[in-house]
């Protein structure tokens, strides 16, 4: 059985690495912080001392970090960068949210050495990396994507190929820019039909029915009560926080500049969401946008 480092151990890493011991990989995780180190341990993982320590002759590299500059410092530009140990034909899967740029020139870095890359960003959530049905959206050569895909399998179930390096990550921004802006649109439709007198419940089931019927109505209705297990109905705790669709939004922006690409909706619900978590509510599920239509003047 091939043997995966496994580095960056938080909400989603975490998880991820359990699974792919379930699976039967032996894994060898590191993470800066010692709490993930030791969750890591009682879940069957064997924990590195450093991060090069783990990638030694690893087949595999799985990377799940917060940005493009601690992907960046990890496989090039730390002390002890993963690129001066990791063997000639193993590959690295970088999961983490980040900027097509920073995955590019990652992916080409590593081909000079004669290391494989993929960036494999993933939607489905810290529960979806706790039931192991992540959907992975892989860049990278098809010859990379086949090598990477019975790995991924461990840990999800839908394993897309969207393209060359960066692609992965251009289709991750695209679809997070759609989530925001669709939910959005929801919050503002409810919102509207409350302040005429509509239930909530009976106005989401209409519009679910109806032509506006979109993913937010159908598993993650934003307004407490109407559906028993959305974030709305747990004061917006778990789920996919505000300040993560912010960093999505950003990422969104970013690539919208770069291509000349006209995107007014996605800047207004970056508006919209910033405007959120100025007011208090970064840590919050992306849902709780909903209060903000709902704020009376002077409330937060
Ligand atoms: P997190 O902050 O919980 O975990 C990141 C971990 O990386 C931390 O444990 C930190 O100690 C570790 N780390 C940072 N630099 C390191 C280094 N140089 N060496 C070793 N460990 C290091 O973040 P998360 O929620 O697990 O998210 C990880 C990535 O997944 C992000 O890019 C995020 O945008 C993306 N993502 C998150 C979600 C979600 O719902 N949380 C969903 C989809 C995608």
């Amino acid at each position: 059985m091939n043997t995966i480092a496994f580095i960056g151990l938080g909400n989603m890493g975490g998880p991820m690495a359990a699974n792919l011991v379930k699976a039967g990989f032996e894994v060898r995780a590191f993470d800066l912080s010692q709490a993930a180190q030791d969750t890591a341990k009682a879940n069957g993982c064997e924990v590195a001392f450093s991060a090069q320590e783990a990638a030694t002759d690893a087949d595999f590299i799985i990377s799940m970090l917060p940005a493009g500059k601690h992907v960046r410092g990890l496989y090039i530009e730390d002390d002890a960068p993963l690129f001066d140990v990791i063997k000639r034909g193993a590959l690295v899967i970088d999961c983490s949210t980040i900027d097509g740029d920073t995955a590019r020139s990652v992916a080409a870095d590593g081909e000079k050495l004669g290391i494989g890359f993929v960036d494999a960003p993933v939607s489905g959530g810290v529960g979806g990396a706790q039931a192991a049905t992540l959907t992975f959206i892989v860049g990278g050569s098809v010859a990379e994507f086949r090598q990477a895909k019975p790995v991924l399998e461990a840990m999800g179930k839908n394993i897309f190929h969207a393209g060359d390096h960066g692609a992965g990550q251009v289709a991750k921004a695209c679809n997070n820019m759609l989530l925001s802006i669709l939910m959005a649109g929801t919050c503002e439709a409810i919102n509207m039909g409350i302040k005429n007198g509509l239930d909530p419940a009976v106005l989401s089931e209409i519009m679910k029915q109806s032509s506006g019927g979109n993913w937010a109505l159908n598993v993650y209705n934003p307004y407490p009560g109407v559906m028993e297990n959305a974030p709305a109905s747990k004061n917006y705790q778990g789920g996919f926080q505000v300040d993560l669709m912010i960093k999505d939004l950003g990422l969104a922006m970013d690539i919208s500049q770069q291509s000349a690409s006209a995107v007014p909706m996605g800047s207004a619900a970056r508006s919209l969401f910033t405007l959120h978590k100025a007011k208090g509510n970064g840590k919050l599920d992306f849902s709780s946008l909903m209060k903000f239509y709902q704020d009376k003047e002077g409330e937060s």
